[in-house]
């Protein structure tokens, strides 16, 4: 008996949606479209010191940016691509342009500078960037009761009650478990 049932989540997607390796090229692309509109804002921030990558296991975030004041700086940007499934490209590339914001305010203003302070706020403001990180993604696992599929836990990785849930039993009925992993979020 199959233990886990698939589900299409909250949103139904498109089968066009970009892999992975796809969604880095456009996110590249996207980078260079920033920086050339907003010249002023990221005037000292050249594209070859910024480095992109999209993270299958990135879900506490949307994105992050961490960056190394060497000279010239360096700044890694890695994307969820949970993420871009959840929320779709526009979302994406807000975070871009979010994260470009705290590559130039660690540039400008160096690694002790407020995270989202004065600074970076009025940077944002300029390239139309959210000031706020997202809400968290939906959970990749429900762990529900096979009664009354009551949700008993929303889990971001596999754990012994995922991969054997009819092991354990629900408090509400005292039945086993079943798991629904939500693979439209996470392929
Ligand atoms: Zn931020
Ligand atoms: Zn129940």
């Amino acid at each position: 008996m199959p233990t886990t049932s698939r589900s299409n989540g909250p949103h139904q997607h498109k089968t066009d949606e970009w892999p992975l390796e796809r969604l880095e090229t456009e996110i590249e692309h996207y980078v260079l479209d920033v920086l050339e509109t907003y010249p002023e804002a990221f005037e000292t921030l050249h594209r070859d010191r910024v480095d992109i990558s999209v993270s299958r296991s990135l879900y506490r975030a949307g994105g992050y940016c961490e960056s190394e004041l060497d000279d010239p700086p360096s700044h890694q940007i890695v994307v969820s691509y949970p993420a871009y499934r959840h929320w779709g490209w526009g979302r994406v590339r807000d975070i871009v342009r979010h994260e470009l914001c705290h590559a130039i305010v660690f540039e400008r203003y160096g690694p002790d500078v407020d995270h989202h302070g004065s600074e970076f706020r009025s940077l944002a403001d300029r390239v139309g960037a959210p000031v706020k990180g997202e809400s968290p993604l939906p959970p990749r696992f429900e762990l529900r009761c096979g009664d009354c599929e009551r949700v008993v836990a929303g889990l971001y990785q596999a754990s012994a009650r995922t991969e054997n849930p009819t092991k354990y039993r629900s408090d509400c009925c005292s039945m086993p478990l079943v798991v629904i992993e939500n693979q439209s979020t996470y392929p």
